[in-house]
């Protein structure tokens, strides 16, 4: 069932659901010749175009290099949902971050959703934005943990609505009998996240930063002034930071050791009759259960079920995507196992050994920031920021981040897969318990 086949590369997207319904296609230019900035920032995801427009929103003179397209990577390819909250765990980190940190985190957790409302309103960004989300229980233990879950929200400031639902109620959400109850929000939500990230690259051209697509770092010179290099140009910047995430491979060794490409994959159905989305999710949330390899799925804005699931730290999806997909969808919604699927694709997730954003310096001028283990949407817009004001001139929150530690994967560049495909199944056996 599983063959050898990485995530797609080429110079054009992916071929998602999202990809094909873009608002409007990039066509940045390349970099050519050699230019100045006061900020590069390399990668064009969220992480990179949130970081470059707050920048330009503070009036700095900045370059986004991407090696693709805006949004090529998994910020164009995931399953759009917006979950609040930060990393696992900062009480972990108390001995090094202090119990101001720990509270600073949290704070944080809460602020990706309000940032991403407010780029949807300011620049008119039209990416499906709507709001509502369910954790959805498969065993009697998670609905402990989801009432858990619920009064720690409580507990750190959240203000949002939280409601636990038992398997009746469930169904006003999510109607699908494989659940037994779950845990509702209405902080979360889903976005079209591809049109999200052009929207928010868009914003930044119209203040005045520059974008610069097809255009890959493949070197960097370290001085007072850092100079990145592409095969056709370069730019000298008093100041880079590095945003390639999962897909930046060996540009930094020290960075690649400590995020792990891990895979994981969407489908998209048919347009589904008003009736049949209606039936199936008439909450029009999105949903994610608890496992460690989990399904995640909602509706698109033209009714289509977008359904992921699987993660895979061999960094390979399946070769029989649509089959494998299929019977996952169809054990949450029998009545859809012979839809017609129109499309499937994967990206890669940047996992590190710990679960928290890794941020930092790599010299006085270069700086970076990775890894955000499967929830990115709104952590990325979330460090983005924190590292904007780092560069204006206050490092509080950067600081935070940046003190925590992050080890390298154990096992070197041939054994950190094996090694790790083996930790999952250990715990795909516990969720299956
Ligand atoms: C299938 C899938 C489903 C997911 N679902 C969800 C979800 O529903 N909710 C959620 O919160 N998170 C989800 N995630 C995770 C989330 O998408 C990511 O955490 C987030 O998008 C990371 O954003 P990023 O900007 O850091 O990285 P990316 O979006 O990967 O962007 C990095 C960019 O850097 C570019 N780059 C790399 N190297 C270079 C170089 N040398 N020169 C120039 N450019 C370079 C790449 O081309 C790429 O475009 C999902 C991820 C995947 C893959």
């Amino acid at each position: 069932m599983f063959g050898l086949r990485a995530p797609e590369i080429s110079t054009g997207h992916t071929g998602s659901y999202y990809a094909a319904s873009v608002n409007r296609k990039t066509d940045y230019p390349r970099l050519e010749g050699d230019h100045t900035a006061d900020v590069v920032v390399v990668g064009g995801g969220f992480t990179g175009a949130n970081l470059a427009l707050e920048l330009a929103e503070r009036g700095m003179d900045v370059a986004l290099v991407e090696a693709h397209r805006i949004g090529w990577g998994a910020s164009g390819r995931n399953g759009g949902q917006i979950i609040g909250g930060l990393g696992h765990d900062p009480e972990r980190f108390v001995k090094t971050i202090g119990e101001e940190g720990v509270k600073a985190i949290y704070g944080m957790g809460l602020e990706g959703r309000e940032i991403i409302a407010e780029r949807v309103e300011r620049y008119g960004i039209e990416c499906d934005l709507k709001w509502g989300y369910c954790d959805v229980a498969l065993k009697p233990r998670h609905m402990k943990q989801f009432a858990e879950w619920r009064d720690f929200e409580k507990q750190i400031g959240n203000p949002h609505t939280y409601r636990l639902l038992d398997r009746d109620e469930l169904k006003h959400y999510v109607n699908s009998d494989r659940y037994l109850g779950g845990l509702y929000n209405d902080g979360n939500g889903h976005i079209h996240p591809l049109n999200l990230c052009i929207g928010e690259a868009a914003a930044l051209e119209q203040l005045g930063g520059r974008i610069f697509e097809q255009s890959k770092v493949t070197d960097i010179e370290y001085g007072a002034r850092t100079v990145i290099r592409t095969e056709q140009g370069s730019i000298s910047a008093k100041r880079v930071v590095l945003a390639g995430n999962a897909y930046m491979g060996g540009l930094v060794p020290k960075l690649a050791t400590r995020v792990l490409p891990s895979c994981s994959s969407v489908i998209g159905t048919e347009p589904l009759s008003e009736e049949m989305a209606r039936e199936i999710l008439p909450g029009d949330v999105a949903v994610c259960d608890p496992r460690t390899a989990l399904d995640y799925f909602r509706l698109s804005g033209d009714n289509r079920l977008l359904f992921g699931g699987l993660s895979n730290y061999t960094g390979l999806e399946p070769r029989d995507l649509h089959g494998v997909m299929r019977k996952k969808l169809a054990a949450v919604y029998p009545q859809l196992a012979d839809v017609r699927i129109d499309f499937a694709w994967s990206g890669w997730i940047g996992i590190g050994i710990n679960r928290m954003p890794q941020l930092g310096h790599l010299s006085d001028n270069v700086s970076y920031i990775q890894a955000y283990s499967g929830h990115g949407v709104c952590p990325t817009h979330i460090m983005a920021r924190i590292t904007a004001e780092m560069l204006a001139g206050d490092p509080r929150r950067f600081d935070i981040m940046a003190s925590i530690r992050h080890m390298p994967f154990p096992g070197g560049k041939l054994l950190r897969r094996p090694g790790l495909a083996l930790g999952m199944a250990y715990y795909k056996l516990l969720d299956a318990l």
